[in-house]
């Protein structure tokens, strides 16, 4: 029971023995039209109180006078019995006295029969139930605070609405430090106590709950300790109300909830922070830029600029000093860079080396790289780990504006381009980001889709160029060059996609693709040739691919599908391939060896060129960089080097090829130097699959032959003719 009545249907309970009597308040109360009553009638104590322990009644209309009993005992009998139920005495004139008595006793009413109307009767029902239907309530409530405040370490408050009187317990006032008659029991000491922060949302609440918007009143705000420090408190009441509403008393609990107050704003600056340098993490950078952006769109007249900065070669740092002294210097740079900007800036750690700035009120491009060379600055002085001075740069990407229509992640990953740019520019510097930088981005990204297409379905192609035997004077080998038959852009060359491919891991399909296809067009020559095939296959090979730990199985498959003997197939790689993990590098060339595969070391003279690297790999050829065959006959450095490498050649019996030989100046030289092998324009381009077929077919024996005044680039075979 709430107070109210709930349904409109009303269920009483009528003790009376005159039958008139009770036909009377039958028929008063059937004439109401809000409420249906349905009267159960009886007329005796005994079966009154037997029915209401069976039945559920809203309320008892009790005669004094009845069967079994008399007077006010009958009513006493039946409260003893039932005392939930609300009591209307229904009484003879000259027995007030009696009535006033059972009133007195809990009773909540009594009426004067043939005094009273149907009207009144029906009304003195109703409010009976509301009434006792409150009582309830609160006593129920009471017992349950009672219950509470045994068990708790809450203070106790009692505010009386319409007196203004409030009672505060002494442990309410305990919880901020006073003792009990330090504070006055006043509303002032309360309310006057809240943090001015909370004033406003604390009335909100509680005339909420007065109101009877909310049913409980519950708010957690700040109240003034008596040190003066503020303590986060809870407090929670319910409203004792009159009949229709009106809060007339709100009593309630007070904790204190600092501890989990505390709690929570770790867990909040945990998920906000970063916890290494207890830097903002990106959340809260994306929150700031964001709430920064909104302030700019309404003031207008200045900037922002945002600054993705990364720390240069840290992943070195990390390896070699290991990931303790790594987490040292991001501490010390976090302390640093926050340590040269303005109080109103933030400096975020977005992830691992990488971290973000957004400088306010910025007024010119001049401006925004002040703040940066502040940062750049900071590289200045070694950092010190483990004892040790470290000297350590970081590249940054600025973007600046008032950014209208762009969002936070948008601008940060202007700044993270431009950042890249200043990777790319040489590391140790700031780069302002612009559209074109975007444009290069988009390009590169098309390009990638593109490639990506383009191993699918099938626009890349193989060309070989021709390896010739200066003793010989016939082709001894074929080098096997990728093209990409764009379909707009028509052939292009591998230096215009192998790096890139490398970067984006897309060339190990790419290399797959290769080798397998040099093993299919290999099974073709020799079908239409009818015949083994005189040379061998020489297949570029990037460090990502020969890094792959399934390379030897799988290039062993391939052959062995395309029943193509490992000795026509080489693999050609730059020296720095090997130099990474040598000892797997060295038994992924055993395997390789025992599949009678064999190893070109490609452009030798431009890398470590170390003499033990190529004992130890034992190389069947090396390949000459045509970067020095380019300068023979014009610097005598260059004749010296090739003479050497040819020199070293024979030594150590590992075949030499001269790469792009161009003119006859050239060929002459290297016949002269007696080098073994040699591959260039002047003999062929790299061509087709037919056109080598008909290279094999046409031109078993090259002629070597150059004639003194030839100087000029002058293909012997007919060049345009191959590559058709
Ligand atoms: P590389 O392995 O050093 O190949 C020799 C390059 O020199 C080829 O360029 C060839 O066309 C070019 N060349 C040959 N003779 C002459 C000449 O007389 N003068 C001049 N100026 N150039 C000559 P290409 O085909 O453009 O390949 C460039 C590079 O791309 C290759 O250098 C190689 O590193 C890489 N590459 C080519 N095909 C593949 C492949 O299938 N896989 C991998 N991973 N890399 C490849
Ligand atoms: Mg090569
Ligand atoms: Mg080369």
């Amino acid at each position: 029971m709430t107070g109210t009545i709930a349904t409109s249907l009303i269920r009483v309970l009528l003790v009376e023995d005159e039958q008139a009597e009770a036909d009377l308040v039958r028929e008063m109360l059937s004439g109401a039209r809000r409420h249906r009553f349905l009267v159960t009638r009886t007329d005796r104590v005994e079966a009154a109180i037997a029915l209401a322990h069976e039945g559920a009644f809203d309320a008892a209309l009790l005669d004094l006078c009845v069967v079994d009993s008399q007077g006010i005992e009958t009513f006493e009998r039946f409260r003893g019995q039932v005392p939930g139920l609300p009591v209307i005495l229904l009484t003879n004139l000259g027995d007030e006295d009696q009535a006033a008595r059972a009133v007195a006793e809990g009773a909540q009413d009594y009426l004067i029969k043939r005094r009273v109307d149907g009207a009144l009767l029906r009304r003195s029902i109703r409010y009976a139930i509301e009434r006792q239907g409150y009582e309830d309530a609160l006593r129920r409530s009471e017992e349950r605070y009672a219950v509470a405040v045994r068990g708790s370490n809450d203070g106790l408050w009692d505010w009386d609405l319409v007196s203004g009187e409030i009672y505060l317990s002494p442990r309410w006032k305990a919880i901020l430090g006073f003792a009990d008659e330090e504070l006055a029991s006043r509303e002032e000491s309360w309310l006057g106590r809240v943090h001015p922060d909370d004033r406003l949302s604390l009335h909100e609440a509680l005339d909420a709950h007065r109101n009877g918007v909310s049913e409980q009143f519950v708010h957690e705000y700040r109240l003034q300790h008596k040190s003066g420090d503020y303590v986060w408190v809870l407090s929670r009441g319910v409203a004792v109300r009159a009949p229709y509403g009106a809060a007339l008393r709100i009593a309630g609990s007070l904790s204190d909830i600092s501890l989990r107050k505390a709690a929570e704003e770790r867990l909040l600056r945990d998920a906000l922070h970063d916890a290494l340098t207890g830097l903002p993490n990106r959340n809260l950078f994306r929150d700031r830029l964001g709430v920064a952006l909104q302030q700019l769109r309404r003031q207008g007249g200045h900037w922002i600029a945002v600054m993705f900065v990364d720390i240069d070669r840290f992943k070195t740092f990390n390896d070699s000093l290991g990931h303790t002294a790594g987490d040292a210097l991001l501490v010390q740079f976090a302390r640093r860079v926050s340590a040269v900007l303005r109080p109103g800036d933030t400096v975020a750690r977005l992830a691992g080396d990488e971290f973000a700035i957004v400088a306010l009120g910025i007024r010119s491009d001049v401006h925004a790289h002040q703040i940066a060379e502040r940062v750049l600055d900071l590289s200045r002085e070694p950092y010190v780990v483990d004892s040790k001075e470290v000297f350590m740069s970081v590249s940054i990407g600025i973007t600046m504006g008032s950014f209208q229509g762009q969002s936070p992640d948008e601008i940060l990953r202007d700044a993270d381009i431009a950042m890249y740019h200043a990777k790319a520019r040489g590391k140790n510097r700031a780069e302002l980001f612009d559209a074109h930088m975007h444009r290069h981005l988009v390009q590169a990204l098309e390009l990638e889709t593109a490639l990506r297409r383009a191993v699918e379905r099938g626009e890349l192609e193989m060309h070989y160029q021709p390896i010739v035997s200066l003793s010989e004077g016939r082709i001894v080998g074929l080098e096997a060059l990728v093209r990409w038959r764009h379909p707009e852009r028509g052939l292009i060359r591998p230096d215009d996609f192998i790096p890139f491919a490398e970067e984006i891991g897309l060339i190990v399909p790419i290399g797959w693709w290769t080798i397998h296809e040099v093993c299919r067009n290999v099974r073709r020559w020799r079908r239409e040739l009818a015949a083994a095939l005189p040379l061998s296959v020489s297949v570029n090979v990037s460090g990502r691919l020969f890094s792959q730990p399934d390379f030897v199985p799988r290039i062993a498959e391939i052959v062995q599908g395309e029943c193509v003997e490992g000795a026509t197939l080489c693999i050609e790689v730059t020296e720095s391939v090997l130099l990474g993990n040598v000892e797997d590098a060295k038994g992924k060339i055993d395997a390789l060896r025992a599949l009678g595969i064999g190893l070109h070391m490609d452009d030798f003279g431009t890398g470590y060129s170390s003499l033990s690297h190529l004992q130890k790999f034992d190389y069947d050829a090396m390949k000459i960089d045509r970067s020095f065959i380019k300068e023979l006959g014009q610097s005598r450095d260059a004749s010296a080097i090739v003479n050497t490498i040819i020199a070293l050649g024979r030594v150590l019996g590992v075949n030499v090829i001269a790469e792009g030989v161009e003119t006859a100046v050239q060929l002459r030289h290297l016949r002269e130097l007696r080098c073994p092998e040699v591959q260039g324009f002047w003999f062929s381009p790299p061509v087709g699959v037919d056109a080598v077929l008909r290279l094999l077919r046409e031109t078993p024996e090259w002629p070597l032959e150059v004639p003194d005044e030839a100087s000029a680039a002058a293909p012997k075979a007919d060049v345009a003719r191959l590559a058709g």
